[in-house]
């Protein structure tokens, strides 16, 4: 049985700037039917850990809240219904949860379930020592990974798989990742070469195109000046790329679609840079285009990704480390776009 544990852990109380993250003594949470509670190593952070601190108009979120969506750790107890076997079993968490039940999660859509959450998002997510979780999130650790790329691959590794997946790339197309340094677009990247794609990416500077290139991209763009879209034809012969893979948004929009082959996909799962965007409909119709919308993904097709990590094909761009009371510090690296890759923290 449980008993009553203390824990340090950020309480997102007020939306607002990095001041609202305050470090806190907080009690550990229980472990219910059908859950585990587990003791984080590192916790990696997300774009989203961003709109949860500041607040997304329109959206409410169940405040006070700990953030943090992505983690890594073992399990320490147990709730009722489940073996304590468990205990002491190291994990990477699948951030996305849902009832496992209905007709949507049968159908490996985990996503379209009426009870999808995201922790960090809908419960208390990973900035803390402790998380409780169903089983059903705990996912085994390759020996091989890191307890830091552990905690840096699961919500943009999936994000990632899905919306290729969703867009059917192929061998032997053109795949065009915007923001190629970005947690999903360097997740976007590698999972592309694996496919058998080229793959071309933008960066915003010579550092972070090195990187890229450094993950597999075979080309790389500067996204600065107005007409980079020409240089995805000219490296296309005039085709255009056959997926874009967008999570930028209203900044890179419009020459992401000028971008666009006949028949080709661009899915989105971001917008940073805005929401508001314009579609030129004789365009997307007469060329037979696509837009396609993704959110997380499905648990099932996290366990293949993560084979993919297990085996070398997929490594997680660590872009620094930090310990857990230096979060603020670490949310304004990612929110002033200084970092390249993933931040993590360790606890
Ligand atoms: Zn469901």
């Amino acid at each position: 049985m449980e008993t009553e544990k203390k824990m340090r852990g950020y309480m997102i109380e007020n939306h607002g700037g990095v001041e609202s993250l305050s470090l806190q003594e907080l009690n550990a949470p229980i472990p219910q039917k059908g859950e585990v509670r587990v003791k984080l190593k590192t916790m990696a952070l997300n774009h989203l850990d961003l709109w949860v601190r500041r607040g997304v108009p329109g959206h409410r979120f169940p405040l006070p809240l700990i953030p943090g969506c992505d983690g890594a750790g073992v399990i320490e107890s147990t709730g009722t219904d489940v073996s304590e076997s468990l205990i002491g079993t190291e994990i990477i968490l699948s951030p996305g949860f849902s009832c496992g039940e209905c007709s949507a999660c049968q159908a490996n859509e985990d996503p379209l379930c009426d009870g999808y959450g995201i922790l960090g998002e809908t419960r208390h997510g990973t900035c803390a020592e402790y998380v409780v979780v169903k089983t059903a999130q705990c996912l085994p650790k390759p020996k091989n990974i890191s307890w830091e790329e552990a905690a840096a691959f699961p919500l943009s590794a999936l994000t990632a798989a899905s919306m290729l997946q969703k867009c059917r790339l192929r061998q032997g197309e053109t795949l065009l990742v915007i923001a190629g340094t970005s947690g999903v677009g360097s997740m976007a990247i590698q999972i592309g070469k694996k496919l058998g794609a080229r793959v071309i990416a933008t960066a915003s500077t010579a550092e972070k195109r090195d990187v890229a290139e450094n993950m597999g991209a075979d080309h790389t763009i500067d996204p600065e000046p107005e007409n980079w879209w020409k240089t995805v034809k000219t490296l296309t012969e005039g085709r255009g790329a056959d997926v874009i893979f967008e999570n930028v948004g209203q900044a890179t929009w419009d020459q992401s679609l000028l971008a666009l082959a006949r028949g080709g996909r661009l899915t989105t799962c971001g917008a940073t840079t805005g929401s508001l965007v314009e579609v030129e409909l004789k365009r997307l119709f007469f060329k037979n285009q696509q837009l396609i919308g993704s959110t997380m993904g499905s648990r099932t097709l996290l366990i293949d990704t993560l084979e993919y990590l297990e085996k070398g094909h997929l490594k997680p761009h660590i872009d620094s480390i930090h310990p857990l009371e230096n979060l603020p510090t670490a949310h304004a690296r990612m929110e002033n776009r200084s970092s390249i890759g993933k931040i993590v923290i360790t606890l």
